[in-house]
């Protein structure tokens, strides 16, 4: 199962990738986590990414799209794989299909989970991360739950930064909505609901894909 993952920043779509990989037994390709993990690493290509992800703004689409075309060359993609954050513009979601193309692969589904913007800001700047284990939660969580890690705030969830992220959504990204219509490829969920039946929602979507 080849899955893109669509929405706004703050949408879900980290939570569902997961449900999304423990279920299909799939890789979870995420392209803010790969940047994240060269930032923290401190690697030339963290050093170009910082500066953009500070803000709030995109990620040069060369550099990502380099780095997506590298990954899904790797052999634990051949069962299938969860894009998470990528394509976020059109450039990217052309490179995608053509490189996919060339892989003799394609796209099963695009799905969008779709949030209220309003509902998003609250849930970004609330949003916490275990530092040990990845574990999406709250501001409400003292420790995690899973695994009694200590949770932290993404630099980019403050605020200043959220609002800027929901505006590059709307411009850049929020139009592959129509891209994947057009190709017949869009499912698009209530993501305004308990994580359990947004994901029930999209393996019912992707049972009759
Ligand atoms: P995310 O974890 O998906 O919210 O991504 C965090 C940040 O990484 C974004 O705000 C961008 O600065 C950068 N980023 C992640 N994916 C992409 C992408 N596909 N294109 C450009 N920038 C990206």
């Amino acid at each position: 199962m080849n899955i893109v993952l669509l929405g706004a920043p703050g949408a879900g779509k980290g939570t569902q990738a997961a449900k999304l990989v423990a279920s299909y037994d799939i890789p979870h390709i995420s392209t803010g986590d790969i940047l994240r993990a060269a930032v923290k690493a401190s690697t030339p290509l963290g050093l170009e990414a910082k500066s953009y992800m500070d803000k709030g703004g995109l990620v040069p689409d060369t550099v990502v799209i380099g780095l997506v075309k590298e990954r899904l060359k790797e052999a634990d993609t051949d069962k299938g794989f969860v894009l998470d954050g990528f394509p976020r513009t059109s450039t990217q979601a052309v490179a995608l299909a053509s490189e996919l193309a060339e892989l003799g692969r394609d796209i099963d589904a695009a799905i969008a989970v779709q949030v209220d913007p309003e509902v998003i800001v609250g849930r970004l700047t609330s949003r916490r991360l275990c530092r040990s284990c990845g574990y999406i939660g709250s501001e409400a969580d003292a420790c995690c739950p899973l695994c009694f890690g200590e949770m932290y705030q993404r630099d980019d969830d403050r605020p200043e930064t959220v609002r800027n992220r929901l505006e590059v959504y709307e411009q850049s990204t929020s139009p592959l909505i129509e891209y994947y219509r057009g190709s017949d490829l869009l499912v698009e969920i209530d993501g305004d609901r308990p994580a359990d039946e947004v994901f029930a929602s999209i393996q019912a979507a992707l049972n009759t894909a």
